[in-house]
């Protein structure tokens, strides 16, 4: 058996990677007839954090609705769900039977950081919706001061929370959470909208919940930050919006490996043909970069009513990428704006007039029609090409809602079709803005490489925005460390190396990287564990390998 399901359980005994029909005596739940099914589910520990990870669809925020105790399972009898009774005798023998027990005997409190933070807003009714008002309504721990310090929610007080930016409602919502005094906290998808040293912040607050006998689960889709957070992890596989099996516990580094293999060799079993790795070569030895082209901007100033921007000269040439790194606020976005002329810089110096085609931060769909439709229109050419379908449209795997109704698209989705849109105009340089929002690890992964790939052949240049500490150091040739003070007054250094602009960054932030081995994947130390130590005397806030 898979040492979950109390039947003798089919996983395990075979090696498959579409998984048989005949599981309908493994389902934890199903929504309805012919819709989702959930196989197993994670067990969580007392005293750890358990980390979740896997596609989009594929049951995570049902998982965590179910060990919420907010969802019945019903074991896949959706026409007739059995009684709370008969789902712990279910999971008799099991971690999982202890755990429902509790939480319905001794009435444990469980709560929830939702994953769509957007909906908060609307779903306040009292009259005052005040961040201060609403938090301190919750407060019944001693750590509101620490709370709102880390999350960096001090200067947001008296705002009402219709008129915070994405960003500060994640913050204001896991803070409304880690005030509480509960037995079960629960963080769905923590770190969308924040920038890494606000993902760092975030993690250090929900692990300071840890108490010996509460639960932490979080699911998390940027694997540095799911690895910093966690203490073990189970991986969710499957076929997204059809099913999904749960694996047993692992540790973080063998789950995450799990996940990227595809492969779970402890069942024999392999969920993905392919694995996904992270080494830096693979592109560059692909194809023979062309950097004959070179092109430069002068120093440049911006003000944006209180905010001001200083922009170092610098330099970029063809089939390369250039990654922006930096705290929210620090004008990334405003100087992407400047480079595709649509905000002009202060004085009259100006930027080298090129073609350029911007996927923007905010995607705001008003297209009436379907997706093809909308290819149609604005990229025939690049969508008719060959190239433009193996390079960019096939990998992201468009054909599953090709034809749909744009307004319809989930935010994953959308975000595909706007690297898609942004990629088949032709351009000099292209700029994207954010691309891994919204995107779950797998999808960033190929996003990345499909980026990736499409500068290298088409011998361009692109200036990438991204917060995913994985995805930017895969993308980088070099990078744009902007720093100073959010909101402010900040600075857009000169583009530099990886290595040097890396280390500018994570000094700055005071975390340290290394490689795992394995996979090439980046992995944040401990703070002051001795790898920690030793590179930070050394100057290598990140391992090169
Ligand atoms: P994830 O969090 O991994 O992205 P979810 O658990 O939200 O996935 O959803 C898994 C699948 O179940 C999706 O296909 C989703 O559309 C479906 N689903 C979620 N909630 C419901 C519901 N209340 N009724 C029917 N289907 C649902
Ligand atoms: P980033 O992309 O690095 O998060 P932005 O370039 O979006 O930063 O914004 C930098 C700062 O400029 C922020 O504090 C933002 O509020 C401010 N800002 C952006 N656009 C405007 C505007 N049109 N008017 C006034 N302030 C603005
Ligand atoms: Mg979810
Ligand atoms: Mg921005």
């Amino acid at each position: 058996g898979c040492g979950i399901c109390p039947k003798k359980c089919p996983f395990g005994a075979i090696n498959i990677i579409n998984l048989p029909t005949n599981l309908e005596s493994h389902v934890t739940h199903r929504y309805s007839a012919n819709s989702f099914k959930l196989h197993r589910l994670p067990t969580p520990r007392p005293g750890q954090v358990l980390g979740l990870v896997g596609s989009n669809g594929i049951g995570k925020s049902t998982a965590l609705k179910i060990l919420s105790g907010k969802l019945k399972p019903n074991l896949g009898r959706y026409d007739n769900p059995p009684d709370w009774q008969d789902v712990i005798k279910y999971f008799r023998g099991s971690e999982l039977q202890n755990y429902f027990t509790k939480i319905l005997e001794d009435d444990l409190k469980a709560i929830v950081k939702p994953q769509y933070v957007d909906r908060i807003p609307r779903a306040i009714r009292s009259a005052d919706k005040t961040v201060r008002t609403l938090i301190e309504a919750q407060a019944s721990m001693d750590n509101l001061e620490e709370v709102l310090d880390v999350l960096e929610l001090n200067h947001i007080m008296d705002r009402d929370v219709n008129l915070l930016s994405g960003g500060e409602l994640q913050r204001f919502a896991i803070g409304t959470v880690c005030v509480q005094q509960a037995d079960v906290y629960m963080f769905d998808e923590p770190s969308s909208y924040l920038d890494v040293k606000q993902r760092l912040s975030a993690a250090k607050i929900i692990r300071s919940l840890l108490r010996p006998n509460d639960y932490v689960i979080c699911v998390e889709h940027d694997l540095s930050v799911l690895d910093y957070l966690s203490d073990f992890i189970c991986v969710l596989y499957g076929k997204p919006a059809v099913y999904g099996v749960v694996t047993l516990p692992a540790s973080v580094r063998e789950g995450i490996n799990i996940f990227l293999d595809g492969n779970i060799p402890t069942e024999n079993l392999r969920f993905r043909e392919e694995s996904l790795t992270f080494r830096i070569a693979e592109a560059a030895d692909e194809f023979m970069a062309d950097r004959s082209r070179a092109f430069t901007y002068p120093t440049m100033e911006k003000t944006l009513d209180t905010f001001h921007l200083q922009i170092e000269e610098g330099d970029f040439t063809d089939s390369e990428i250039i990654v922006m790194m930096g705290e929210n606020g620090t004008g990334k976005t405003t100087f992407c704006k400047m480079l595709a002329g649509a905000l002009k810089p202060d004085g009259d110096q100006k930027v080298p007039g090129m073609k350029v085609s911007m996927k923007p931060q905010k995607i705001t769909p008003k297209f009436e029609g379907t997706v093809r439709q909308l290819f149609f229109k604005k990229i025939k050419t690049a969508f008719l090409l060959p190239q433009f379908q193996t390079d960019v449209v096939k990998p992201l795997k468009l054909d599953e809602f090709i034809d749909q109704e744009v307004k319809t698209l989930s935010g994953g989705e959308l975000q595909r079709v706007a690297i898609v849109l942004a990629l088949g105009l032709p351009a000099d340089i292209y700029l994207i803005d954010e691309p891994s929002a919204y995107l779950d690890s797998e999808q960033r992964i190929i996003a990345a490489r499909v980026i990736k790939r499409f500068i290298m052949h088409s011998k361009k240049t692109a200036f990438i925005v991204e917060h995913d500490f994985i995805m930017a150091t895969y993308l980088a040739d070099r990078v744009i460390v902007f720093d100073g003070e959010p909101g402010i007054d900040a600075r857009a250094n000169t583009p530099e190396s990886l290595l040097t602009g890396c280390n500018k960054f994570l000094k700055n932030l005071d975390v340290t990287f290394r490689r795992d081995p394995s996979n090439y994947r980046p992995r944040i130390n401990k703070l002051n564990s001795q790898l920690d130590q030793e590179q930070k005397l050394g100057g290598n806030y990140r391992t090169s390998l």
